[in-house]
């Protein structure tokens, strides 16, 4: 095993990237493991309008390749390696990627979240084509068009009210008779004279060829089908915390997420925590880089004590 680093940063979204920067002027020497899928869910949105900066806005894969560069002007070092596991009942801390084993005296966890999918292959296809799973980030895209949101939980009512402001008409399709969703949400997208509910469907294929122009529906009480025109389609059936690698090693909670207290502190003393792996409900590029911020300082503050 090589020497122990001062600080390793799981993962390279803005929340990794924000703490590489901070870390490395701080002179802690941050090794980041990138991950082999670099940059987090930013490399896979076109128009980021709303980080501050880019008056003009900026593509998501350019904004990722800025900050990197950011953090490597100050000489953070990267691997681009996925962690397969950890071991945080050791000091220093042991974390194991695809080929080296390492060991940290304090550890950021960084690794974000994905969103779920529904699997289909032409809501691949159409990915940033009209099919997203981030309102905020490309329902302007859509303004004055018709859209359709799948889900029936807080995100989706979320996602339906935020595109409501924007689009002509807003269609919320559930695959049950129910939603999940908590009843102040519920209440909030049906006052909206321009959202409506399809209950009991699931999205059987997304229409079109170089950009969305559909959507069939299957009832799955009936089995009846039907298709309609839509500009675009939002996918808000839940995100998946990324710690499949951390299960065992530190508090979860029911959903995967990483339980925080004081901020940016996990269960484990030492190791921290930034970004949307431990949050739920910003899930913002510029959240998750000043949660970055955060946990570096506090990363910074344990290992003076430690001395
Ligand atoms: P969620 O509560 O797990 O809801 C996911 C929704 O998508 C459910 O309605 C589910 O249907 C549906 N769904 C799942 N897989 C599907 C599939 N393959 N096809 C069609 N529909 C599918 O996820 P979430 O809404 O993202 O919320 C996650 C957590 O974040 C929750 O704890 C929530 O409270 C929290 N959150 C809070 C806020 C807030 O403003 N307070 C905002 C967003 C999220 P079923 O109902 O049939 O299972």
């Amino acid at each position: 095993m090589e020497k122990s680093e001062k600080l390793i940063i799981i993962g390279s979204g803005p929340a990794g990237l924000t703490a590489g920067i901070y870390a490395a002027r701080g002179g802690l020497n941050p090794l980041v493991i990138a991950g082999r899928e670099a940059g987090g869910q930013l490399i896979q949105t076109t128009d980021v309008d709303d980080f501050p900066g880019f008056p003009e806005g900026i593509q998501g894969p350019e904004l990722m390749s800025k900050i990197r560069k950011q953090a490597e002007r100050f000489n953070t070092r990267f691997i681009s390696e996925d962690v397969v596991s950890v071991d945080f009942s050791k000091k220093p801390f042991e974390i194991k990627t695809e080929t080296q084993v390492l060991s940290a005296q304090t550890v950021i966890l960084a690794t974000g979240a994905s969103a779920m999918w529904l699997g289909l292959e032409s809501e691949t296809k159409l990915r940033g084509k009209g099919v997203s799973a981030c309102a905020v980030c490309d329902g302007f895209f859509f303004k004055g068009k018709n859209v359709v949101v799948v889900g029936g939980g807080d995100t989706a009512m979320r996602e339906a009210a935020y595109l409501s402001k924007l689009c002509k008409k807003v269609t919320v399709v559930h695959r049950r008779d129910q939603l999940r969703a908590q009843l102040a949400l519920q209440e909030l997208v049906k006052s909206k004279p321009n959202v409506d509910l399809i209950w009991n469907s699931q999205v059987e294929a997304v229409l079109g060829q170089d950009k969305v122009t559909g959507v069939k529906l299957k009832n799955t009480q009936t089995g009846e089908t039907q298709e309609f025109q839509i500009d675009g389609i939002f996918i808000a059936i839940g995100h998946k915390p990324n710690t499949t690698f951390l299960k065992g090693q530190i508090n979860l909670d029911q959903k995967g997420y990483v339980v925080i207290h004081d901020e940016t502190k996990t269960s484990v003393d030492g190791v921290f925590v930034a970004g949307d792996v431990a949050d739920y409900h910003y899930r913002q590029a510029v959240t998750a880089a000043g949660a970055g911020c955060k946990a570096t300082f506090d990363a910074e503050e344990y290992l003076e004590n430690m001395k």
